[in-house]
């Protein structure tokens, strides 16, 4: 057997990309090593979302050249794949700056892997192949889908046709589109069947599914998460990333209705000021953003809601800026995930001239974050002395401990050895800490959620 080391980089799509592409290599003989200096094969999986995780790329490429010449010098031989985004976008640029990579593949052509792995040094598939990718990608074993714990992600969306002005993901991963319904369960259902206790429904614009159903009509993302929670096995649901334009109602619905779908909605808003979110071409403006949430909040009221910012995009003004510090305000996040405007080739925000000084976009950013780290400080304080239910997810920092999530997707430790990984228990949280909370195993009734 020969082993393989896979990193990938950026959002969620990667890690379940990356997965697949093991599992395509296992049916080539290799196994997966996290040893980069015993791989035979080195696969970088990509992400292109920010100058500075393109730039993280090469800077890896140029470690994995040294260790390939070392390996080289004692007779060993190391294949060097760029998956992702980059490869997508860069193609056989990469090939020129970095000569000791051997193959380049784009995100919709990982099941052609192997055969790229035996032509000659050099060969780019940066194709949208007209094939699916999905229905020719190898399943993982029974034992392969345990060591990935009982959470699961699962693709049922690909790609973006939102054209936001700031973003490389129309380029990058290429038209929408849904995966049949028929062929996702039959992917749950293997997974379930293997272990996994929940699904993380993922696409670039999750909530634009509209999948082929087995009657033939399309499906929405509500009604496949309903279908979802009907496979044994399954007790939570999450879904990401959706895009504000597309939570429709029957959306907004299952979060009332259908108790395995988590309380727990990231909804991305870049900004809350009307004159950038229109230049970033996000087709909704900042209070149809709060009378959304007040919507999701009439659904569920304990919803924990999170985010993404992008400060210092071009032309954004002081009161733009202060707009979005409104917005967070008014609106309260448990979590957010926040960035400086990185202009990215080939994107129209890029050719924008009033771009904003690297200075000031700092500033914004850490008066943002401080902001969102008080609120999501403030939330898990908030969960202390509530009784919430954790599910087991692996053993925990220390001997005695289990490691777990809150519906909330607050990661929590609790000391037991009495419960079993997947189980669900009920918590009472008894401190916050920065990152965890720490609980300790109740056995009374659940508290209804505030
Ligand atoms: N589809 C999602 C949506 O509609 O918001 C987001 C997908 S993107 C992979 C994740 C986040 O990266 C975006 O929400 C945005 O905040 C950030 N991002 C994308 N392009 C960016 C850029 N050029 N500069 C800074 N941040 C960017
Ligand atoms: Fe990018 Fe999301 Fe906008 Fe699509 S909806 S272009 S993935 S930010």
């Amino acid at each position: 057997m020969k082993k393989a080391f896979i990193k990938s980089y950026g959002c969620q799509m990667n890690v379940y990309d990356a997965e697949r592409m093991a599992d395509v290599l296992s049916g080539e003989s290799y196994t997966e090593t996290d040893r980069i200096e015993e791989a035979d094969l080195v696969i970088l999986n990509t992400c292109h979302i920010r100058e500075k995780a393109a730039e993280k790329v090469y800077s890896e490429l140029g470690r994995v050249r040294v260790l390939k010449g070392e390996r080289q010098a004692q007779g060993l031989d190391t294949k060097v794949v760029v998956a992702g985004c980059v490869a997508q976008a860069e193609g056989r640029e990469i090939l020129r700056r970095q000569p000791a990579v051997d193959v380049v593949v784009g995100p919709q052509s990982y099941h052609r892997l192997p055969e790229l792995l035996r032509a000659p040094r050099g060969a780019v598939d940066t194709e949208f192949p007209v094939e699916d990718k999905f229905g020719h990608l190898a399943a993982p074993s029974a034992a392969k889908i345990q060591t990935r714990g009982i959470s699961a992600f699962l693709t049922v969306q690909e790609g973006c046709d939102k054209f936001c002005t700031f973003c490389v993901v129309p380029y990058t991963r290429g038209a929408e589109m849904s995966r049949p319904v028929a062929q996702i369960l039959a992917e749950a259902e293997r997974l379930a069947g293997a272990g996994v206790r929940e699904f993380t429904v993922i696409g670039q614009n999750v909530n634009a599914y509209h999948g082929e159903g087995p009657d033939g009509s399309p499906w929405t993302l509500a009604r496949l998460l309903e279908r979802l929670a009907e496979v044994p096995g399954i007790v939570r649901l999450r879904y990401t990333t959706s895009h504000p334009r597309d939570m429709n109602d029957d959306l907004v619905a299952a979060h009332r209705d259908l108790p395995a779908l988590m309380p727990y909605l990231h909804l991305p808003v870049q900004s809350g000021s009307d004159a950038i979110l229109d230049a970033m071409n996000r087709r909704h403006d900042a209070d149809a953003y709060r009378r959304l949430i007040d919507r999701m909040r009439a659904a569920r009221p304990d919803i924990a809601l999170s985010s993404d910012f992008i400060v210092g995009f071009p032309g954004e003004t002081d009161a733009d800026f202060e707009d979005t510090m409104r917005l967070v305000r008014d609106v309260g996040f448990a979590s957010a995930f926040s960035f400086k405007y990185s202009p990215r080739p080939g994107t129209p925000a890029a050719e924008i001239e009033a771009q904003v000084p690297e200075a000031v976009k700092s500033e914004r950013l850490a008066r943002l974050q401080e902001l969102l780290e008080a609120q999501r400080q403030a939330f898990n304080r908030g969960t202390v002395g509530r009784v919430v239910e954790v599910l087991l997810e692996k053993p925990g920092r220390h001997p005695g401990q289990i490691a777990g999530k809150s519906p909330y997707l607050q990661a929590v430790q609790i000391e037991t050895d009495a419960h079993r990984i997947g189980d669900v228990v009920p918590v009472l949280i008894e401190r916050a800490g920065s990152n965890s909370l720490f609980g300790a195993l109740e056995s009374g009734p659940l508290t209804a959620a505030a």
